[in-house]
């Protein structure tokens, strides 16, 4: 009897699995492709390809009427450019990383890419052009090639290795007991939060989006975790436009032009050498910084 059970029971439990990943997948897709509160416009027409310029104009939002977040911020992000964002905490600089990807829309003013209101595109065409990497990455019970392939399930083999090279991160996946279908674990427990960070990137990387939006996750890493994330950042960033919500400053140093978010809007604006000699609030955090992380002060 046993026998004859046996591969019913499997069945059974594989199917379980299956809707379990099912409904695991759907609810990630949910999370990633319904903002809570955009609509798309019936009249909304596809992006076409950009080259990747963001442009803030006098954008106005809060959650809450009574509560506003960023007032009147006017922000030009050139094709290709990378802009850290820095500041308090509370400040707002995940709310402007959410306006990016239309997440929310501005109570007033306009978020134009390449010349187009975002809320005259459609959120699909939107979304294939900007890739988002997470604070918190997930990764879902699933093989690494699933996970990987999520924003390209079509993608061929080379294409997700070319995405692993590019993170460094072939040799855990070789190391892996089934290298590219070994499957993870809901949640990941079996993957280091280090790892789980350059996963996210080169999850990113095989989507080849023009625009990268980045919130960079808080976790501590080991310092040879953190310079591989730092060159897989680079890699991915290599010739895309990027809005960096920046926790590190050692990040925000390496991005092209870094803005201070406090006080409703953008309180400075430069690069980190300017911002350091100006002397003001980036100055200041710089200092605190380097003291806490052990490194030379300006
Ligand atoms: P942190 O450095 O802590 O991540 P932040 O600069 O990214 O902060 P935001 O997360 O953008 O700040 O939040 C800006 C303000 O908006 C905060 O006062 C926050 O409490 C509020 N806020 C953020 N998300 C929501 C939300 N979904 N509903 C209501 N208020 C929110």
């Amino acid at each position: 009897i046993n026998s004859f059970f046996q591969p019913v029971q499997q069945l059974v439990q594989l199917y379980t699995q299956y809707q379990q990943a099912k409904a695991a997948v759907g609810k990630i897709r949910g999370l990633l492709s319904t903002p809570p509160s955009v609509r798309e416009s019936p009249t909304a027409v596809a992006l076409p390809p950009v080259a990747g310029e963001i442009v803030f104009d006098d954008v106005s939002f809060g959650y809450l009427p009574s509560r506003p977040v960023l007032s009147h911020l006017s922000l030009r992000i050139a094709p290709g450019e990378t802009v850290a964002c820095v500041g308090p905490t509370g400040a707002g600089k995940s709310t402007l990383a959410k306006l990016v990807t239309r997440f929310y829309d501005p109570v007033d003013g306009s978020i134009r890419i390449d010349g187009h209101d975002l809320r005259d595109v459609t959120l699909s065409s939107l979304r294939t052009q900007i890739g988002v990497v997470p604070q918190e990455p997930f990764l879902f019970a699933g093989t690494l090639r699933d996970n990987l392939a999520f924003a390209r399930p079509g993608a061929s083999d080379d294409e997700v290795w070319a995405a692993v090279d590019a993170v460094g991160l072939r040799e855990l996946v070789e190391r892996a007991p089934d290298g590219l279908d070994t499957v993870l674990h809901e949640r990941g427990q079996s993957v280091s939060s280090g790892e789980r960070q350059l996963l996210a990137l080169a999850r990113a990387f095989l989507a080849e989006p023009r625009v990268v939006v980045l919130d960079e996750a808080t976790s501590n890493l080991d310092l040879r975790s953190e310079l591989r994330v730092e060159a897989a950042l680079d890699a991915l960033l290599e010739g895309r436009t990027a809005i960096l919500v920046a926790h590190r400053l050692s990040t925000a140093m390496r991005a092209d032009r870094i803005i201070v978010v406090d006080d409703h809007g953008i309180a400075e604006t430069g690069s980190h050498d300017e911002l350091v000699r100006s002397g003001g609030r980036y100055a200041a955090m710089f200092d605190q910084w380097a003291a806490s992380a052990g490194r030379p002060p300006r």
